[in-house]
């Protein structure tokens, strides 16, 4: 089959990786472009935007896609509605990769709020030393603040206005929990600031929090657009294309239908 993978998460090059090479698939990667040096799939990828529904709509149909893998992050709300409405008007079948959120444990102090202006909000009532890691872009919710101090981490600059009292921090994970725990201290970080985006990768600064007694926001995901089949894992998308594939042997094109 001609799949595309909407990526720019660890899943997908996972995907990426397990898929390319096996005989019964074409894949290609996608990825939005937005960070300067990203770290590419394996296989072919293509970069930058695909200039909306309709322009996603025009590229699915010269490439004869049959099907849509979307890997995206769970925040990238925009380009899942996008496939969304671009393969639900093609006739295209999509599988949502949508790994788990996560869940509080024993000693976690979370707050959990609809958005970034609720994170906002909610975060200066805890504290006034505060660590941002929320990727480049909502920092503007922070914006309107100006009493406390941020640590705003973030692989490439920041996007938009920015609270007055911060300081940037440019890093990319993953980060060990003694890392974190060192950065919370070296910083005096009163609040952590997340994103529910679920996964193994990024969960060192909440062992870290839980560790020190630290509050941490988490903002919850926005919601999926209804109709679509969602899978939590990588190996749950491979079974999806593995009945895909059985379903349809002959490996039938775009056009065909
Ligand atoms: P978004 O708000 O949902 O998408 C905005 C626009 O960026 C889309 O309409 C699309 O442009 C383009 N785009 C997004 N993902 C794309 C992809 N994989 N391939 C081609 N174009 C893409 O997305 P975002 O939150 O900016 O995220 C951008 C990328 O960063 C995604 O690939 C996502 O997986 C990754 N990422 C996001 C976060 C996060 O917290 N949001 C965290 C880690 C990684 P057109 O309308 O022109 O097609």
């Amino acid at each position: 089959m001609r799949i595309l993978l909407l990526g720019g998460t660890g899943e997908a090059r996972e995907l990426a990786r397990l898929l390319t090479g096996e005989r019964e698939h074409e894949i290609v990667s996608s990825l939005a472009g937005r960070v300067s040096d990203p770290v590419r799939p394996v296989g072919e990828v293509r970069i930058g935007g695909f200039g909306g529904v309709e322009g996603l709509r025009k590229w699915l149909e010269d490439n004869r896609t049959e099907l849509v893998v979307d890997a995206t992050h769970p925040f990238a709300a925009t380009m899942t509605a996008h496939a969304a409405q671009a393969t639900a008007q093609l006739g295209v079948p999509m599988i949502r990769l949508n790994r788990p959120g996560w869940t509080a444990e024993p000693g976690d102090r979370w707050y959990r709020v609809p958005d970034l202006a609720a994170a906002a909000s909610t975060s200066t009532e805890l504290g006034d030393r505060i660590l941002l890691t929320i990727g480049r872009q909502g920092i503007a919710a922070f914006a309107g603040y100006p009493r406390p101090w941020y640590l705003i981490r973030t692989i490439d600059p920041p996007e938009g206005p920015l609270p007055p009292r911060h300081e940037i921090l440019s890093a990319r994970g993953p980060f060990t929990v003694d890392e974190e725990s060192g950065l919370l201290a070296r910083h005096r970080i009163g609040v952590v600031v997340t994103k529910d985006s679920g996964g193994t990768a990024t969960t060192a600064k909440l062992t870290a929090a839980r560790t020190a007694g630290i509050p941490v926001v988490v903002v919850d995901r926005p919601p999926l657009p209804s109709g679509v089949t969602v899978a939590g894992t990588v190996e749950e998308v491979r079974e999806a294309l593995s009945a895909c594939t059985t379903e349809n042997p002959a490996g039938g094109s775009a056009e065909d239908r």
